[in-house]
């Protein structure tokens, strides 16, 4: 293996194959900045990734009170020392020159700086007011997957105990809340039933609308070593993109965009008709088995192969690899959770997993992943529509449990109706009900559907705007204060990947000027407010990470995410560890329902469930008749037409998603240089086919359009499906002219274009099932279309542009080590 490797061009690094039921090898990966060496770092201080949901293992270099670099942890059972591109190179965005390092308020229409208790008075005395005025549903909080675990328990407090509002939610809702409700949906409860270890056992991995290579890139460096070694898992990709895990695939499936749930219908049609189903599995652990077997009866590849413009052929293929698997592990993303009937679909890959019996066994399990880092934190900690530690908003005893925790009375914590999502939090402050939203570490103004109806809605008068970022964000633009964040690196908390793995990150230098943690400032408001508990007490008594991480390991004890077996002590030096974490199981839990399904049963469910079609509630007495006796509900849903068709106005299908190089709304990213210049602009793609048909070729500069706004960008030709054009999401304004909007050219932001609609279950927004068209503005007239050449966006003919690279800033090490794993 080369010691040094431009990881922009290869952004998985080199190979250390392995077969399965080995361990992974380790091997390091590192990135110091130039002109600093290993002898020249002061210290290195412990954390993991930021900028997904993989909890990659790593440490700081510091040198001279700065980040002047990152190695991996290769004791660290998640990444066993690799680091992703974003891992490498974005920790320099922490040294921006424009980090906010003062509060600003806005006087006279602009934004000006100010000192902190300035800045807190303005947001208690609009608290206060609205509070006496218009009561607690006139305040909302919409948060982050980028918080750390401390601070969203803490907004958990403040908000529902606190303030006394409904209306919480975090951009995770965009992210992961389809992963969350298909896991309340089947087992009662949210919590991944897998482990990223099961890569090393299972012979077939199947990933359902999955990018893994671009948002997990170091569980894609697993499935490589795999792939390269003996034995290797055979791959079942369903992607409408060329995406790098569809190009190792022995059956890739592009369907048409909005019809993965007749796909798997299709799918289980063909398993249970040729009887690989594992009947003793079914009788033990689930319910539903034979209105599911009735529900995809009719549900054959060749029914499926005409909504889905899918050969047949490729269906009963693909059924044949899954149905033939001795050890499956399934694996799902926003592919399924952005796009038509997203937790109906979702199900369907857990019912999948149980059919098959394919569950609690290495190599068997189903993750259906986050994509941010901390996405599992706010929900855990109750700050993504649920309530604290998976406790059930409708079962009163749950209630009761909670309000003994923070010892008030149950009647303060609001449960007259499940706690609000984002879409329904935006909506309330477009009707004039919410007159306060605090948005914190989140770019609504680029990351939401229909921008410029979310402009508005920012934009008016009478909603008093608070946003807490690290930087004078688009949504930071208009808001009425502005709170200075310290990020990552800056402060201390802990927080929790996709497989259930809590690493501590510690702080390993000071924040810039006056900006502060986000625990730090809720902590603030908190005492400004005087929240008291029953008995005249400060509601939130904790002070610093440590003490917040203790009082949320109280409300944590006896329930699924139980972290009481941890301490910041036990998370410090070793590998990251698994919840439940407890005295019996002080090692950590690495897969749940080993033993049979554990949290379904009426009485401990977080939920008692949905219709998968309408969202219609089930109620406690529904569920207790069909699931008396807590097993995996197998629940069938019957395939729809998405709602926003292509007709010959609109007549190609636009999808909308990530790159490798990027996250999210680039704040980070796109200020990051080797990232940046990887993938500089947005752009657009489209295959032959298409192209052919609307007459424009690679690099052409060509707009997509639709009644909600227009996007411009150069064409990239790609394997992508016929009928559908694909635009990256990260792309706003903060770095143009006109800072928080489109300019008189068109928008660069995909989600101009997006759609107000959401998934009726999960109530996250669909961003890949909308209706475009296409037009040329000029030709390229040898201008290159920035699109990555190393990621989906490969471009079919790979001799028409040059290579992706990084060059010399792009070069890190790597090495192969021989250091064991702390836990497997
Ligand atoms: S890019 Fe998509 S999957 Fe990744 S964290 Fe953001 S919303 Fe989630």
């Amino acid at each position: 293996m080369r010691a040094e490797v431009d990881r922009i061009a290869e952004p998985w690094g080199g190979r250390t194959p392995y077969g399965p039921d080995t361990q992974w090898p380790a091997r390091v990966d590192s990135f110091l900045e130039p002109g600093v060496t290993a002898d020249g770092v002061e210290r290195w201080v412990q954390t993991a990734s930021l900028l997904h949901s993989n909890g990659d293992a790593m440490d700081l270099a510091v040198a001279d009170g700065r980040i002047v670099g990152v190695r991996g942890r290769p004791q660290d059972r998640v990444n066993r020392g690799r680091l992703g591109p974003k891992d490498l190179f974005a920790w320099q965005a922490n040294h921006s020159r424009d980090r906010l390092t003062t509060p600003l308020i806005r006087e006279g229409g602009r934004l000006v700086a100010c000192d902190w208790d300035t800045a807190m008075d303005r947001i208690v005395d609009r608290s206060q007011q609205l509070l006496r005025e218009r009561g607690p549903g006139s305040v909302g909080f919409y948060t982050s997957g980028q918080l750390f675990l401390e601070e969203y328990y803490t907004l958990a407090v403040i908000a529902r105990a606190g303030i006394g509002t409904n209306h919480l939610d975090g951009n995770t809702r965009l992210c992961t809340a389809t992963a969350a409700e298909a896991l309340k949906e089947t087992f009662g409860c949210d919590g991944q039933p897998a482990s990223y270890t099961d890569v090393d056992h299972a012979d077939v991995i199947a990933l359902f609308g999955h990018n893994m290579a671009e948002t997990q890139p170091v569980l894609w460096m697993r499935v490589l070593d795999r792939l390269a070694g003996g034995e290797a898992p055979r791959l079942v990709c369903v992607d409408p993109r060329p995406t790098p895990a569809a190009r190792h695939a022995s059956v890739h499936l592009a369907p048409r965009a909005g019809t993965n749930l007749a796909l798997l219908n299709a799918l289980q049609h063909e398993i249970i008709r040729t009887g690989r189903i594992d009947h003793g599995f079914i009788d033990a652990h689930t319910v539903g088995f034979h209105e599911l077997a009735a529900g995809v009866a009719d549900c054959t590849p060749d029914w499926a192969s005409r909504i889905c413009d899918v050969p047949a052929r490729r269906i009963s293929e693909a059924a044949e690899i899954l149905g033939g698997a001795e050890r499956l592990l399934s694996t799902v993303l926003q592919g399924v959770y952005q796009s038509h009937q997203a937790t109906a679909a979702a199900c369907q890959v857990n019912n999948l997993q149980l059919i098959r019996g394919m569950l609690g066994r290495p190599g068997c399990g189903v993750l259906q992943m986050n994509g941010q880092p901390t996405a599992q934190n706010t929900r855990e900690c109750g700050a993504n529509g649920d309530l604290p530690g998976f406790r059930n908003w409708e079962n009163d005893t749950h209630v009761a449990d909670l309000a003994r925790v923070w010892n008030v009375e149950p009647s303060r914590i609001p449960h007259y109706a499940p706690p609000t999502p984002a879409m329904q939090i935006f909506r309330y402050a477009e009707q004039g009900s919410i007159r306060m939203l605090w948005i914190s570490g989140t770019n609504p103004a680029v990351s939401l559907p229909e921008l410029d109806r979310i402009r508005s809605i920012l934009g008016q008068e009478r909603l008093f705007t608070v946003v807490q970022d690290l930087y004078l964000t688009e949504t930071a633009q208009l808001a009425d204060v502005v709170l200075p964040a310290a990020t990552w690196g800056e402060k201390t908390g802990t927080f929790t990947n996709a497989d259930r793995t809590v690493h501590l990150s510690d702080k390993a230098v000071d924040p810039p000027g006056d900006a502060r943690p986000d625990l730090d400032i809720l902590l603030d408001y908190a005492g400004r407010m005087d929240f008291r508990d029953k008995d005249d007490r400060p509601l939130v008594p904790w002070h610093d990470a440590e003490s917040a991480f203790e009082a949320w390991k109280e409300c944590s004890r006896g329930r699924p995410c139980d972290y009481t077996g941890l301490t910041y002590e036990r998370l410090r030096g070793a590998s990251g560890i698994q919840w439940p974490c407890t005295r019996e199981a002080p090692e950590g839990t690495e897969r749940l329902y080993t033993d049979g399904i554990t949290w379904a049963a009426p009485g401990t469910c977080e939920t008692y469930g949905r219709d998968l079609i309408t969202g219609a509630s089930v109620s406690e007495t529904e569920y207790r008749a069909l699931n008396p006796n807590g097993r995996a509900v197998l629940k069938a849903a019957e395939y729809l037409p998405p709602h926003e068709t292509t007709d010959d106005a609109y007549p190609l299908q636009l999808n909308t998603g990530r790159t490798l190089y990027h996250f999210h709304t680039r704040t980070k990213t796109g200020r990051t240089p080797q990232l940046n210049a990887a993938a500089p602009e947005v752009w657009v793609e489209l295959s032959a086919g298409e192209a052919l048909r609307h007459g424009v070729e690679e690099g052409d500069l060509v707009e997509v359009t639709n009644p909600r706004g227009s996007v411009r960008g150069r064409l990239r030709i790609t394997g992508i499906r016929d009928g559908m054009l694909f635009l990256p999401f990260h792309y706003g304004y903060w770095d143009t002219p006109e800072g928080d909007h489109p300019g008189k050219d068109g928008g660069r932001a995909a989600n101009e274009t997006t759609v107000t609609d959401w998934d009726p279950v999960s109530k996250q927004p669909l961003f890949k099932t909308a209706a475009a068209r296409l037009t040329l503005v000029e030709r390229a007239e040898g201008t290159l279309c920035p699109a990555p050449t190393t990621t989906a966006s490969a471009p079919v003919d790979p001799r028409s542009v040059p290579p992706t690279t990084g060059g010399p800033p792009a070069i890190a090490h790597q090495t192969v080590a021989s250091t064991e794993c702390d836990r497997r």
